[in-house]
């Protein structure tokens, strides 16, 4: 108890060291969706490439809140928060219209495999307190909100820090029996870099100050990383793929460790709105405390202004759409036929399908609402070398678009073989 204490108010002195180097994550998604089929150089191909990803809006904003302990009379005010208090941010965010969604459901979106509201938060706990099974749990379901739980797992009820106020093994399967979210937030605890002083449980639960390195530890290391994960999956029967870092402590060296032992994803306390291309291996979080309320209406703030409005406008990309002509390609007509399938994009408003098309402006397109196709046959010679299309829709009362290009071959319609330029 008394440790656990301790630990965490240094949680406020010790979050604001976070580096963001990394862009590993954003590049291997993008490089995904890049590797969809390329439509042939032919103008007229009847076959359209199948879409392999759905179009994830890649504009959205995600706040990543971290909460502690919930208490009614709040005596360490950089961890803990009154019940009412909390409950009116999970209202302001509802009242906000800002979508609580899954931890599972942020990780999607990150690559590429699903959509999520482009205004979306995700609500995560550390260090497994009762009260978060007992008090924050029940406020979670009156919204209907998903959440995360960060747990070390010394720090459940039984294990060497898990004094009276923290979560039991059995509180914690019955959060995963309904559908809660359980993740690893180390095995005790600490500093996480190597050669810091941390705390060694001895046998006879003495704890002695020490600083590790070498083999020691790299031992210890492995324990705290992949023993705390490999913990959870046995005694909960999950799958762990989230790491929350203890105090945001962390280097290359531990990245490393958890990127090999399966972890998705690595949390910081450094909060920041997460957007597509944000890095997966610090994702920051607004830890929200009760001698700070500021944090809270900074962090909604920082998404009401950038995307309210709705003014911003989600770029898809054009092959995607499998547009025709393809992005890049040469075709030998100066009266081409223009196509998009925009049932990637989903539910697409009646009336808002435009397109453009350079030395033309907005022409008199066909959409067809049940194969999500855009056609517009050009009738007036195209006389540029090469000719832009913007498309436009509006999806869930946001507007999207696409921009492609593609070359008219000089001498059009009775040129030889057509040569695909590559733009990019
Ligand atoms: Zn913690």
């Amino acid at each position: 108890m008394i440790i656990r204490f301790a630990i965490l108010p240094l949680f406020l002195a010790l979050n604001l060291s976070m580096c963001k180097k990394q862009e590993n994550a954003s590049s291997s998604s993008q490089q995904a969706s890049a590797s969809s089929p390329t439509p042939v150089a032919t103008p007229l191909a009847a076959a359209s490439p199948k879409i392999t990803k759905p179009v994830v809006d890649q504009t959205a904003q995600v706040l990543i809140f971290c909460y502690h302990r919930l208490v009614d009379k709040i005596r360490y005010p950089g961890t803990e928060i009154t019940p009412a208090a909390f409950e009116a941010e999970m209202k302001e965010l509802k009242d906000r219209g800002i979508t609580v969604i899954s931890m599972q459901d942020l990780l999607a979106w990150k690559k590429g495999e699903k959509n999520i509201p482009p205004r979306s938060a995700v609500v995560t706990f550390d260090d497994g307190w009762k009260s978060q099974y007992e008090v924050a749990w029940p406020i979670m379901k009156k919204y209907g909100y998903p959440f995360t739980m960060f747990i070390y797992t010394e720090g459940v009820r039984g294990g060497s820090l898990g004094g009276g106020e923290a979560i039991t093994w059995e509180q914690l399967a019955d959060m995963r029996d309904n559908g809660v979210d359980i993740e690893a937030h180390s095995a005790t605890h600490q500093d996480l870099r190597e050669g810091h002083t941390i705390m060694l449980a001895s046998t006879g639960g003495k704890r002695t100050k020490t600083k590790l390195t070498g083999p020691q530890y790299e031992q210890w290391i492995q324990n705290e990383v992949v023993g705390s994960k490999q913990l959870l999956e046995q005694r909960l029967g999950i799958k762990v793929n989230c790491f929350a870092v203890p105090f945001g402590n962390y280097n290359e060296h531990v990245k490393e460790i958890a990127r090999n032992s399966g972890y998705e994803a690595m949390f910081t306390v450094y909060g920041q709105p997460i957007t597509f291309t944000s890095s997966m291996d610090s994702i920051g979080r607004y830890a929200i405390e009760a001698n700070k309320p500021k944090v809270f209406e900074d962090a909604v703030k920082m998404i009401a202004t950038s995307t309210g409005g709705g003014a911003a406008v989600a770029e898809v990309g054009a092959k995607d759409l499998a547009t025709q002509p393809a992005d890049g390609e040469t075709v030998h007509t100066a009266l081409p036929l223009i196509k998009a399938n925009l049932s990637p994009i989903g539910a697409i408003e009646p009336g808002s399908v435009q397109l453009r098309v350079s030395g033309l402006g907005v022409v008199p397109a066909n959409y067809d609402p049940k194969s999500g196709t855009v056609s517009y046959q050009v009738t007036q010679k195209l006389h540029e070398k090469s000719c832009s299309v913007i498309i436009s829709a509006k999806s869930q009362g946001k507007k999207v678009e696409a921009h492609w290009t593609f070359g008219i071959e000089e001498g059009a319609a009775g040129g030889t073989s057509p040569i695909p330029t590559p733009k990019k």
